[in-house]
């Protein structure tokens, strides 16, 4: 995008009520590789300062998205702009687009400051600009020390930190991470994706976030997209979507689900399951016959006396003790449920017999797909 590109720019609303600039805008964007559509008429909006994460399965089409965004893939039908600008058909090195790939894309005969130079190299940047942009990029992502050595000389996550650095250094007007984190072991994506946020909110550059990883989506944004088979499946806050979910799809895909099938028919906070039991579930009735209540392993309860919300006669099939928490998978209904219970809450074992139930607060209808 050029320096100049702010005319036109469109403003949307926030949840707040207060107005914000649309920084990224996509319009009925139809991408097809030959006759095969990876993206179908998928429109989104990407806030000032957001944090939006892409969500989705292996082959969803996350990250033609992205580089749709980045210029490197053009759409064939549909519009891209940025703060209102038109870029569908601009060139990628006028976009001024940082960018970071699962793989590391460092140059690996530059030391780690000659990579971060590079963006300023390109753009032709003034040599004693370039190395204050450089120490001030090396600084924020804590690689100052490590500045002279080669790629083959710094571990993985120091290398991901480089390649960030690179991304921010020209100051781009967006960012753009595709599994940035994905080639790294879990207690280094856990440092980096606090690293990444923090990075983000202090350059309060809006960024669009790919990964297929559920729970570094949830942890890492405002708001969440799930992509599936090239189009939208859902799009809001992590809480919404983990809580009220569209379907069984979504609710299996974003965490552990327990989908119970039922008409949909509410009487007096009931419905329908499978073995003609009669469960509590919040809302109305759904008008389709085709539905689950949706109770999430955390609501589940699990003991030993049958009481108030738990009332189901149940047989424990297997028991994963996680430290916190123990993860029960239960026989019930006629198929296999899973409850989630505090550490505490005393130890379970396989072959048990034991009652279990939910609050209709916490179990809702959902559409079965
Ligand atoms: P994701 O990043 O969500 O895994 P992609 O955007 O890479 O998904 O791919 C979406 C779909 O488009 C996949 O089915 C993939 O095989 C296909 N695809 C991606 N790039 C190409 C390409 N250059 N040529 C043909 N098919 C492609
Ligand atoms: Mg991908």
């Amino acid at each position: 995008m050029d320096d100049t590109a702010t005319n036109g720019a469109t403003l949307s609303r926030s949840p707040a009520g207060t107005s914000v600039k649309t920084a990224i805008s996509i319009e009925n964007l139809t991408v097809r590789y030959g006759e095969f559509a990876a993206l179908k008429n998928l429109s989104l909006t990407v806030a000032d300062g957001e944090l939006l994460t892409v969500l989705g399965p292996s082959g969803s089409g996350k990250s033609t998205l992205l580089n749709i965004v980045a210029g490197s893939v053009f759409a064939d039908e549909g519009r891209i702009r940025f703060e209102g600008l038109d870029v569908t058909h601009m060139p990628p090195h006028k976009r001024r687009i940082g960018m970071v790939f699962q793989r590391y894309t460092l140059f690996l005969n530059r030391t780690v400051a000659e990579n971060i130079a590079f963006p300023l190299e390109i753009r032709k940047t003034d040599k004693d600009i370039q190395k204050k942009l450089v120490a001030e990029a090396l600084d924020m992502v804590g690689l100052t020390a490590q500045a002279s050595r080669y790629p083959s000389q710094i571990s993985g996550g120091q290398a991901q930190r480089a390649a960030l650095a690179r991304a921010v250094v020209f100051k781009p007007a967006i960012m753009l991470m595709d599994e940035p984190l994905g080639a790294l072991d879990r207690a280094l994506r856990k440092t980096l994706q606090y690293e990444i946020r923090s990075l983000q909110q202090r350059l309060r550059v809006p960024m669009l976030y790919v990964t297929h990883d559920q729970e570094e989506a949830m942890s890492l944004s405002d708001r969440i997209v799930i992509v599936r088979d090239g189009k939208i499946y859902a799009d809001g806050p992590p809480r919404e979507l983990y809580r009220s979910p569209r379907s069984t799809w979504g609710a299996n895909f974003l965490g552990d689900a327990n989908c119970l099938p039922t008409d949909g028919v509410l009487n007096h906070g009931r419905v329908e399951v499978a073995d003609s039991q009669l469960v509590p579930v919040s809302g109305q009735s759904s008008g389709s016959k085709k539905s689950s209540v949706l109770v999430r392993p955390e609501n589940l309860q699990v003991s030993r006396t049958s009481g108030n919300n738990a009332e189901f006669k149940a047989e424990v099939e297997w028991v994963e003790y996680l430290g916190p928490f123990q993860k029960i998978r239960l026989k019930c209904f006629g198929t296999e449920l899973v409850a989630q219970v505090n550490g505490q809450s005393g130890d379970f074992a396989k072959g048990e017999h034991v009652f279990i139930g939910w609050r209709g607060e916490d179990a809702i209808l959902i559409e079965q797909d």
